[in-house]
């Protein structure tokens, strides 16, 4: 083959993940308890090079989500969370990482926790925390207190926090080494779904970071921070499409897809999942385009776009929800129907922070902008 026909590393990235997908869709079921986890799948996607793939090519990965319009690293989450939304939830956090390394780590930090993460770490972002015993660095380079709904916990070994100094307000960015099965306490995770993406609360309380990262609030620097939200957003469509292809698969097996009734609820899903992943594939360009040097479109419309389209998803997947249940009725309740845990999964992993704030804010600034709304995210 021509060399320049071969497919680029990237591309490698996104075969690798259709075929760690198959398996995880396989296994999901059996890892559905409230301690489940996808420990196999995580080992997949270490053998399949993907717990590495995010790293830049310079530092020995494949550079995903460098590409253009991150159309690989959209392909890669949508496949992941096809086959298993806990293990999409997981891999984002572990991209979302590998992220804010490559763009706030020195130059040591970077190169020690890359070879990490080549060496089959995997890395989470924990910034959730209880309104009181929030994560404190205190003088002596210790930490206190706790962060809560941390994916991973208790799994992942490289986790990259946000914690305080006391008295200050705004949070640094700092990483911790953790020995799996250590601090992690998943008693409150009885959650409807997402049950294997072990979200729980850390005590990270008397260790010392290895790493840390940028400066104060770099961690909630725009358009990374809201515009960042794409990545859950191709998880949480892949998901979609899982809910889709089961109920597609339930009129298809028990002949009651004929019904004009039956065909006019898929048409209608089929629009809004179709929806869902145009807003998805666009949301990662803009925010390429937005985050690249040149910056060619302003934060706040980055910032506003992805918003939108982390709404546009949502709303896809409440839809196709709601469809696929009256479509198949009491049988996609019962246990064992392809479609009972895959909705718990959506129905739990569409809840995102603020959608409220994202919905009012993109509003506003498309309110507050001057041009035709039909070149708002035209690059200037
Ligand atoms: C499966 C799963 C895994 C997760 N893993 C991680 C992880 O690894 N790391 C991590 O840091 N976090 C994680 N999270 C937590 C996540 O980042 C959010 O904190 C969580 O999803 C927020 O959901 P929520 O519905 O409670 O949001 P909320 O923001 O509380 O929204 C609930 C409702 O309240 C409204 N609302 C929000 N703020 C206000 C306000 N001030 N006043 C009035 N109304 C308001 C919203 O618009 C919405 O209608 C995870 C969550 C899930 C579901």
């Amino acid at each position: 083959m021509d060399p320049w026909l071969r497919p680029g590393p990237t591309a490698e990235s996104v075969a690798a993940a259709r075929r760690v997908s198959t398996l995880a869709a396989a296994r999901a079921d059996a890892q559905d308890r409230d301690d489940g986890f996808p420990a196999e799948d995580v080992a997949d996607l270490a053998q399949a090079g993907l717990l590495a793939a995010p790293v830049p090519a310079e530092e020995g990965g494949a550079g995903l989500g460098e590409e253009p319009g991150a159309a690989d690293l959209v392909a890669v989450l949508r496949l992941v969370g096809s086959g298993s939304l806990a293990l999409g939830r997981l891999y984002e956090g572990h991209v979302n990482a590998l992220q804010l390394v490559a763009r706030y780590a020195a130059p040591a930090e970077r190169h020690a926790l890359f070879a990490e993460a080549r060496a089959g770490h995997l890395f989470g972002v924990w910034n959730t925390e209880p309104p009181s015993d929030g994560l404190l660095l205190g003088a002596d380079g210790r930490l206190s207190g706790v962060k809560t709904f941390a994916s991973g916990a208790g799994h992942v070994t490289r986790a990259l926090v946000t914690a305080r100094r006391p008295g200050e307000a705004r949070p640094l960015m700092l990483v911790v080494a953790l020995e799996p099965g250590t601090r992690a306490d998943l008693s409150a995770w009885r959650a409807q779904g997402m049950r294997a993406s072990a979200t729980g609360t850390v005590d990270l309380t008397g260790l010392a970071p290895v790493a840390l990262l940028g400066g104060p609030d770099d961690y909630h620097r725009q358009p990374h921070f809201s515009g960042g939200a794409w990545r859950f957003a191709a998880v949480q469509l892949g998901g979609i499409e899982a809910v889709f292809e089961a109920w597609r698969g339930h009129l298809a097996r028990t002949g009651r897809g004929a019904d004009p009734h039956q065909l006019a609820r898929l048409g209608e899903g089929a629009i809004a999942l179709e929806g869902a992943r145009l807003f998805v594939g666009r949301a990662a360009a803009v925010m390429a385009e937005g985050a690249s040097a040149k910056g060619a479109l302003p934060v706040e419309r980055v910032v506003a776009f992805v918003d939108l389209a982390r709404i546009a998803v949502e709303r896809a997947g409440l839809e196709v929800l709601g469809l696929a249940q009256r479509s198949v009725g009491l049988q996609g309740f019962l246990r064992g129907h392809p479609l009972e845990r895959l909705s718990r999964d959506l129905a739990t992993y569409l809840r995102q922070p603020a959608p409220d704030r994202a919905l009012t804010a993109a509003a506003a600034t498309i309110l507050a902008a001057e041009e035709p709304v039909a070149a708002l995210w035209e690059a200037r």
